[in-house]
């Protein structure tokens, strides 16, 4: 085989620095057991070019990888040249129009936020902020209050992908707009690299006003129906979130183990705003049983996201699956209880996420989504628990398919799960726009299991 000629770095299998360089695209603890021919971290979009020309002439399938974060490590594919985009990391802003240009691996809380909000502007990223918002938007992007602002996708106004025929261009709503229109929604499964995404920022939220509601598991029915009941009322400036989850309570709190979290985050003007619209969950039919009330306190972005890192350490195992939760209260509540209640590790939690009024999605590939969204996470430190986490994971999603309308690639891996993940015309149509900017199928598409 030929050399590659980039200016960013080329590791063959075989070289000395491959393993540790194969491993650290992943940031799952459980690394795949799949081998790359050649991974290449790329400087800049020339790099990506002649990385993409140079898998066409020598016959191998292209993989690619932007923040790493995607739990079923889908860029590590057997044979293939692994794009390995981490080392570009630009964005800039157009104060006129307020859109963000982007590279795909920049982290979108870590990196990206702080930038907009020293420009008083801000996006819908991913909750963790360590995320990169490469893969997170190709899939949808489930982001802050996606039950009110909707999908982070929603406001990408273009990308500049590299296609199969090496050619760099841009796609918008005028200009390859399939292209467009395939790269909000289709995930892993997307055809070409992206090097920048154009994203349409907004004004910053002035006030951040959260409610946190701890309560026995043995809340568990009375609480969760309420919530089906009433989540479609509240504001949509608030996210709503229900977990069980072994949160850190003070030892005053006599409490160990599991607990149901209902966590409420107002994106609002001011203090007493987010008030007012809080004040619904105060009707919660077993309130006097909360372990911890806390109602309507001033939070910011920086204190919610180091939860998310609380909640998601490094360096564990996981195994993470969700659904797309359908039906009455009667049905759902029994179908996700034990999920709930029999967490197999004290760091494994189970999501479930209000997407309630359910917008109308623009015409994108995204197209499926439900009242409420439900994942559960699956943490553990040792590789000998592998077979017992994965089988309870697997079990429990076996009982919420009889309530579930498919999944988000998100939190999903098709190499244990596969699902409905886009509607039948959506995938359809994905495909034949696969079919034309990829015939020759150079990049890999969704990953199942062999
Ligand atoms: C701790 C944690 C928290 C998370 N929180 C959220 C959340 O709040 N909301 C949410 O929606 N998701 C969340 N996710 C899921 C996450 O968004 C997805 O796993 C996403 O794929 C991660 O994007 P990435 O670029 O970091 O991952 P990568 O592993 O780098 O990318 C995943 C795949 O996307 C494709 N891809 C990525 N970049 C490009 C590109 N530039 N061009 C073409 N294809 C590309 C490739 O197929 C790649 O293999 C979370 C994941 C973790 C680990």
């Amino acid at each position: 085989m030929t050399e590659l000629n980039i200016k960013g770095i080329v590791l063959r299998r075989g070289d000395e620095a491959y393993e540790a360089a194969r491993r650290g695209v992943v940031w799952n603890g459980r690394k795949p057991k799949r081998y790359p021919a050649i991974i290449a971290k790329v400087a800049d979009e020339e790099d990506v070019v002649t990385a993409v020309c140079y898998a066409k002439a020598n016959g191998l399938k292209i993989s690619i990888r932007a923040g790493g974060h995607s739990w079923a490590g889908w860029s590590v594919r057997d044979e293939s040249l692994l794009i390995d985009l981490s080392a570009m990391q630009e964005m800039s802003l157009d104060a006129a129009t307020g859109i963000a240009k982007v590279n795909p691996a920049v982290k979108g809380g870590e990196v990206l936020d702080p930038f907009l909000a020293e420009n008083g502007r801000f996006f819908n990223g991913g909750h963790c902020p360590t995320v990169g918002i490469g893969g997170f938007l190709l899939q949808g992007g489930m982001g802050w209050n996606c039950r009110g602002w909707g999908w982070a996708a929603e406001n990408v106004v273009g990308v500049d992908v590299v296609t199969a025929a090496g050619e760099l261009v841009h796609a918008n709503a005028n200009n390859h707009s399939d292209l467009y229109w395939a790269a909000r929604g289709a995930g892993p499964g997307f055809f070409g690299v992206v090097t920048n995404f154009y994203l349409q920022t907004w004004e910053r939220p002035k006030a951040f006003v959260q409610s946190t509601y701890v309560f026995p598991l043995s809340c568990y029915e009375a609480l969760f129906t309420w919530l089906q009941e009433t989540h479609s009322y509240l504001s949509d400036k608030i996210e709503l979130v229900a977990l069980a989850i072994t949160p850190p309570l003070p030892p005053e709190i006599e409490h160990e183990g599991p607990a149901l979290v209902v966590h409420a985050l107002a994106f609002v003007d001011t203090l007493e705003e987010g008030t007012a619209i809080l004040l619904p969950l105060e009707n919660c039919p077993v309130l006097d049983q909360a372990l911890v009330h806390v109602f309507a306190a001033p939070t910011s972005l920086a204190e919610e996201r180091a939860e998310q890192i609380r909640a998601n350490p490094e360096g564990l195992r996981y195994a993470v699956d969700n659904a797309w939760v359908t039906g009455a209260p009667s049905a759902v509540v029994p179908a996700l209880q034990n999920s709930f209640l029999t967490l197999p590790t004290p760091q494994s939690f189970t999501l479930w996420f209000s997407m309630a009024p359910l917008r109308e999605l623009p015409d994108m590939a995204l197209s499926l989504q439900t009242e409420i969204y439900f994942a559960i996470y699956t943490l553990w430190g040792d590789e000998a628990d592998d077979a017992h986490c994965r089988g309870w994971l697997a079990e429990r999603m076996r009982e919420v398919e009889a309530v579930s309308d498919g999944l988000y690639l998100g939190d999903s891996d098709f190499g244990e799960r596969p699902f409905k993940f886009l509607a039948n015309a959506n995938l359809q149509r994905l495909e034949q726009i696969r079919a034309q900017y990829d015939p020759n199928g150079l990049f890999h598409s969704y990953l199942y299991a062999k």
